[in-house]
């Protein structure tokens, strides 16, 4: 179950927690892509999940976009397969913490472990990955932003989230997508925690819309 409060759902991430590839990262929320313009990043939380996190990627693949997968820890256990097929697909791994707990309550120390237990299951999964992003679940921060920052990875917020854990069906999650789009904006979609199917069939059919419209498929900004 992603849990949203208003108007949000969960966020992401980045670390290089590993020191071989500290990378420095500012504790800003980072809710734009990159290179701005005319470009959207996609960013699915709450997998990895056996059925739609497999279908997603397809779906990625046969478009040619890559996304950003910020990852439940429990999810990550249970299905660490799923880990290495996201990275095969080049696609970047966000750290979505252990439980899907509400971090905003918690001390730093306890967030800090939280978070880099996340990141020993995921590289557990797939060895020596990079984690470059962190999105506190229910959009929660507290003191979350700053420890990930202060771990290598960029604290990722959102600027669209179209309630697809609802859900509201397929042709409505198009029109919402399609509608809600501004330049530059990171996504907020989920490939797992309930039933996605109605989300990968919507990114299936906006990916093309979106290119037929002049729009590109960019990653988060960082701005360490
Ligand atoms: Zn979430």
């Amino acid at each position: 179950m992603p849990l949203l409060l208003a108007g949000g759902a969960c966020l992401g991430a980045l670390t290089a927690t590993a020191p071989a590839h500290a990378a420095r990262a500012d504790a800003g929320i980072v809710d734009s892509t990159r290179h701005g313009g005319k470009s959207v990043a996609l960013t699915f939380d709450d997998g990895p999940d056996p059925d739609d996190t497999s279908r997603l990627l397809e779906v990625l693949r046969k478009h040619d976009v890559k996304a950003v997968f910020c990852l439940w820890g429990d999810h990550v256990r249970e299905h660490p397969e799923l880990v290495r097929a996201i990275v095969a697909g080049g696609h970047t791994l966000c750290n979505h913490s252990m439980h899907h707990d509400d971090l905003a309550g918690r001390t730093p120390e306890e967030i800090r472990a939280d978070l880099e237990r996340t990141n020993a299951e995921i590289r557990r999964a797939a060895p020596g990955v990079r984690i470059p992003y962190f999105r506190a679940p229910y959009g929660s921060w507290g003191k979350s932003a700053k420890v990930a920052a202060g771990l290598g990875m960029q604290p990722l917020g959102w600027r669209l989230a179209v309630g697809d854990w609802e859900p509201p069906g397929t042709d409505e999650l198009v029109r919402r997508i399609q509608e809600g789009v501004t330049p530059g904006a990171v996504v907020l979609l989920h490939d797992g925690g309930g039933d996605r199917s109605a989300t990968v069939a919507a990114v299936d059919r906006i990916i093309p819309v979106l290119r037929a419209d002049g729009w590109r498929f960019d990653k988060p900004a960082r701005r360490g």
